[in-house]
C-alpha cells in the first residue's frame, strides 16, 4: 500500500465555545484562510467527550479547506462542532450564544447548517451575527436549506461516474443508500426518478420507512447496507463509513455519496482501488451545499448556484479519468489538485 503524504498545514486557529448558562460547549476550528474566510457548517451532535468533538472539528475543517478549494470558492476551510447537552436545554438560547462568538470573530468564520442543525437554528444565529448562511431567501436569490443542492451534485456525479465506471445509465442499477436524512432522502427521490433500484438503511425508522413506502425501496439493517448486492454504494450518514472491513465486504463497484470524511483512514483509498472499486471523492461530489451557502453569503443568485453545481459532475469525470490514467486513487488526485489551489493562494498572499 502506498503511504499517503501528510495533508496540508495544521489548523490556523481553534476557538473554544463555552457558555454554561446557554448550554454551549464546543469548538470552532479554522483550518485555512488562504482563499478567504473559513467557511463550513455547524454540527450539533452528542459527543461523549470534548476531545472527540475537537477531533471531529479538526478533521471536518480540514475537509472544508479541500472542498472549498476544489469547488473554486473564495473561502478557506472551517467547521463548528457543538456538543448536544445531555439534559433539557433552550435551543434558541444556545444558538444565539454560538452566534455571538461567530460575530466576535469579525468574519473570519462563516457558519451554516450541518448534521443536527436546521434553518431555524441558523435564524437564531443570524440574530447575533451576519456571518451565517443557510437562511430563507427571497425568490431567485441563493439561500435556504443547502441539502437539495448537495443531493443534486451527488446525483449528477453518480450519473457521470456510473457512465465512466460501469458504462451504464442509472436506470436499472441498484444503489445502496446509507442514511436517509436531508441529503440521503433527496438523493433517493432523484435516483427513483432516474429508474434506479434502491436499498436503504437508517436507524431512524420514521424517515426511512416513509421513504421506502413512497419510493418502493428495500429496507435493510444499518449493519448490512454496505455489503448488500448493489452496483453503487452511497454513504450519506456520518463520516468514517469506509473502514478496511467495510471495503472488504463491498459488492458495489462504485462508491459515491454525500457524507463528509467517508474514508476511515487515508489508506482506505488504496484498498478500494486494489479491489477495483471506483471512489468518487466525498468532498468533490458533495460541494453543492457549500456552493449554495457561499453564494448566499456573497449575495448571489440561485442561477449562480445552479451554474457552479453543474460543474461538479464534469470535475468528477475528469478526476476519475486522470486517476485511471495515472494508476492512482481518485482521493489522492483530488487532494493534490486542492493543495495546488491552496498553496497557490498562500504564495500570492506571502
Ligand atoms: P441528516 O442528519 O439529515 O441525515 C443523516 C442521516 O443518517 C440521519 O437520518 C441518521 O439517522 C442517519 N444515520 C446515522 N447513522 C447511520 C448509520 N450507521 N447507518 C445509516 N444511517 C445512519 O444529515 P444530512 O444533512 O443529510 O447529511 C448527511 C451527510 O452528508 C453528513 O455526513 C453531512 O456532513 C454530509 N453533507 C451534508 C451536506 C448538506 O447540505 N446537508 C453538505 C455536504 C455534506
Amino acid at each position: 500500500m502506498v503511504a499517503r503524504p501528510a495533508r496540508l498545514t495544521p489548523p490556523v486557529e481553534c476557538i473554544r465555545l463555552y457558555d454554561a448558562d446557554a448550554g454551549l460547549d464546543g469548538v470552532i476550528a479554522i483550518h485555512s484562510t488562504a482563499l478567504g474566510p473559513g467557511a463550513g457548517g455547524c454540527r450539533f451532535w452528542s459527543y461523549p467527550s470534548r476531545d472527540e468533538a475537537l477531533a471531529d472539528a479538526l478533521r471536518l475543517a480540514e475537509g472544508m479547506s479541500y472542498k472549498n478549494a476544489l469547488a473554486a470558492l473564495p473561502f478557506g476551510g472551517a467547521k463548528a462542532v457543538l456538543r448536544r447537552p445531555a439534559g433539557a436545554f433552550d435551543r434558541a438560547k444556545l444558538f444565539r450564544a454560538f452566534g455571538r462568538v461567530v460575530e466576535g470573530l469579525g468574519g473570519l468564520y462563516v457558519t451554516a447548517e450541518d448534521v443536527g442543525t436546521s434553518v431555524d437554528d441558523m435564524q437564531e444565529v443570524a440574530g447575533a451575527t451576519r456571518h451565517v448562511a443557510g437562511l430563507p431567501s427571497a425568490e431567485g436569490r441563493a439561500g435556504g436549506d443547502p441539502s437539495p443542492w448537495t443531493a443534486k451534485g451527488v446525483f449528477e456525479s453518480m450519473r457521470v461516474a456510473a457512465r465512466t465506471v460501469l458504462d451504464s445509465d442509472l436506470a436499472g442499477l441498484t444503489v445502496a443508500v446509507q442514511g436517509t436524512g436531508n441529503v440521503g432522502a433527496d438523493l433517493c427521490r432523484r435516483l427513483a426518478d432516474a429508474g434506479a433500484r434502491l436499498v436503504i438503511a437508517d436507524p431512524n425508522p420514521l424517515r426511512r420507512d416513509r421513504l421506502a413506502a413512497i419510493l418502493g425501496a428495500r429496507v435493510v439493517g444499518v449493519d448490512e447496507i454496505a455489503s448488500v448486492q448493489a452496483e453503487i454504494f452511497a454513504p450519506c450518514a456520518l463520516g468514517g463509513a469506509l473502514t478496511p472491513e467495510v471495503v472488504r465486504g463491498l459488492k458495489a463497484k462504485l462508491v459515491c455519496g454525500a457524507a463528509n470524511n467517508q474514508l476511515a483512514a487515508p489508506a482506505v483509498a488504496d484498498l478500494l482501488m486494489n479491489r477495483g472499486i471506483a471512489y468518487a471523492p466525498d468532498y468533490v461530489v458533495n460541494a453543492g451545499g457549500i456552493i449554495s451557502v457561499s453564494a448566499e453569503y456573497l449575495g448571489e443568485d440561485e442561477s449562480d448556484v445552479a451554474y457552479r453545481v453543474a460543474e461538479i459532475a464534469p470535475r468528477v469525470a475528469a478526476l476519475l479519468d486522470r486517476a485511471t490514467r495515472e494508476g492512482r486513487s481518485p482521493a489522492l488526485v483530488a487532494d493534490e489538485m486542492a493543495e495546488e489551489v491552496i498553496v497557490g493562494a498562500q504564495r500570492v498572499a506571502a
